[in-house]
């Protein structure tokens, strides 16, 4: 049996990434796959941590190879979730990852839970986007057009969870998480 896959996607900034980072601590045996990517490390990101951080020729090496799982380009960088990380020992493994990418995994693995984060609004996805202060202005711009795209797909996914409050958010993703891990599903 394949270990029990959650895949996590909506557009970038809508808080994802706080939203795993809460899961890790609350619940045990949990791995979260380490994707690569050709886009350049931030301040204080650590190779094999964050990302496994690629060169172009390395990412398109590896993809030739047919080492991933799922692969994308999101504005201007490719991304791709390796097999590997699918087949680390664990209870759990979640996935966070751009609405391509989970489009490919519903193929790979229908059996996964995909749950899409939205945020309350445009406007306010653009403020957490500013206020995290991760990227400048122009991949700002890029990626507030990609989550305009990303925001339509959104009844694709079995659970749709809109990112109000972390702490709402958090309890529904833990309560539909629980669900699937006891077997009856995302409701
Ligand atoms: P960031 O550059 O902010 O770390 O990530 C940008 C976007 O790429 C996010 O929406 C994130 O979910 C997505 N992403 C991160 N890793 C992967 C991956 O392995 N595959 C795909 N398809 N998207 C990813």
């Amino acid at each position: 049996m394949a270990t029990p896959l959650v895949v996590i996607t909506g557009p970038s900034g809508v808080g994802k990434g706080t939203l795993i980072k809460a899961l890790r601590e609350r619940i045990p045996g949990i791995h979260v796959a380490v994707s690569a990517t050709t886009r350049p490390p931030r301040p204080g990101e650590v190779d094999g941590r964050d990302y496994f951080f690629l060169s172009p020729e390395e990412f398109e090496r590896r993809v030739r190879a047919g080492e991933f799982a799922e692969h994308a380009v999101y504005a201007g960088h490719r991304y791709g979730t390796l097999l590997s990380e699918l087949e680390r020992p664990a209870r759990l493994i979640v996935l966070e990852i751009d609405v391509q990418g989970a489009r490919q995994i519903r193929q790979l693995r229908p059996d996964a839970l995909q749950v899409f984060i939205a945020p309350p609004s445009l406007d306010e996805l653009e403020r957490r986007l500013r206020a995290r202060g991760a990227d400048d202005e122009e991949q700002i711009r890029r990626r507030l057009e990609v989550a305009k795209r990303e925001l339509s797909a959104r009844d694709e996914f079995a659970k749709v969870i809109v990112n109000e409050r972390l702490d709402d958010a958090l309890s529904e993703l833990e309560r539909v998480i629980g669900n699937m891990l006891a077997g009856s599903g995302p409701d």
